[in-house]
């Protein structure tokens, strides 16, 4: 019943780390097309520009036919009536992001009626896994291998120097 819909992916990817990509992979099965959409929140300060998470997660999902790498401003509601696509998915990891996230799928909602979110668990071995420990492993010269795709593995050690 699904297979005919899109699917948007909102999320800020700063870096994509394997539980984005569990995420991306789980959607592009039950979905016919899913939007991956990189936000460009001027009132986050990213560790990796715009451009540079557009990049990586590209190369990280290229493999996958049906998926889109977009970025995105502004509102989310406003965003999904652009792209005519009224289905957020959204990763839970954990209690620890239930309550954020409900605020924001009922937030969603009260903007655009239209809109539903759809919360996928990834596999349990990416439970603990966030793009902000990934980022301070690295700065602390510990491996990232087995937590982020190839790419963002070169580019965290580019950037911090690290095994
Ligand atoms: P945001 O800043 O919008 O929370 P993130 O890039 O941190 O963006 O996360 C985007 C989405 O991916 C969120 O729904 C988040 O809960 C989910 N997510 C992040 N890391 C993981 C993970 N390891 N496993 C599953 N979902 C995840």
């Amino acid at each position: 019943m699904n297979r005919n819909f899109s699917a948007a992916y909102p999320g800020s990817f700063d870096p994509p780390t394997n539980g984005h990509l569990d995420i991306i992979i789980r959607a592009s099965n039950l979905f016919s097309k899913i939007i991956v959409a990189v936000t460009d929140n001027i009132n986050k300060r990213h560790t990796f520009t715009l451009q540079e998470r557009i990049d990586l997660l590209r190369e990280s999902v290229a493999n996958l036919k049906n998926v889109e790498v977009l970025p995105f401003s502004g509102l989310l509601a406003d965003y999904l009536e652009k792209i005519n696509s009224f289905v957020v998915i959204r990763g839970l990891r954990a209690l620890s992001d239930f309550e954020y996230e409900f605020q924001m799928a009922l937030m969603n909602r009260k903007l655009n009626k239209k809109i539903e979110t759809i919360f996928l668990t990834p596999d349990q071995s990416y439970t603990f896994l966030s793009s902000s420990m990934v980022k301070e492993i690295s700065m602390l010269g510990g491996s990232t291998k087995s937590f982020v795709p190839k790419c963002v593995e070169l580019e965290l050690k580019k950037r911090f120097g690290n095994r």
